[in-house]
């Protein structure tokens, strides 16, 4: 599968399409979800064109997944959610529901989520 450049997070890199930027470095963008599942919902992608989190992991350079996971931290930490906790989330293809094809990482936190890996529904 290749990578779609017409995908709607390739839009907000480029510009095209707005997203208020929480936070931005040389190696990610982050930006508040259009659809919040959590009081604080944020999400954080990488500034080039990776389709997944198979393919971001797999021929992403090391500086450049590690840049990014320190932006993700840094996000986090930014929006106060180091102390009450947070959940990150990348969905990766069909059985996930991936809808964007340009690899993010969802930033959940400002309410109890309770345990688990899937959140309850509100
Ligand atoms: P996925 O299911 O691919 O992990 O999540 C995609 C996320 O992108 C969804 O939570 C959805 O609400 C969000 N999203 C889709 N289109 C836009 C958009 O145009 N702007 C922003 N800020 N978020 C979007």
């Amino acid at each position: 599968m290749a990578y779609d450049v017409n995908n709607i997070f390739a839009k907000i890199l480029s510009g095209d399409i707005p997203c208020n930027p929480i936070f931005q470095d040389e190696w990610a963008l982050a930006f508040p979800d259009i659809s919040p599942q959590c009081p604080v919902h944020i999400l954080v992608i990488p500034k080039n064109a990776y389709i997944s989190m198979a393919d971001f992991s797999a021929k992403g350079s090391a500086e450049e997944v590690a840049g990014f996971f320190r932006a993700v931290g840094k996000v986090a930490k930014n929006a106060g959610l180091d102390e009450t906790g947070y959940r990150i989330i990348a969905n990766h293809g069909e059985d996930a529901h991936q809808e964007v094809a340009h690899f993010h990482v969802h930033v959940l936190g400002g309410k109890d989520m309770h345990r688990g890996i899937l959140p309850r529904p509100s």
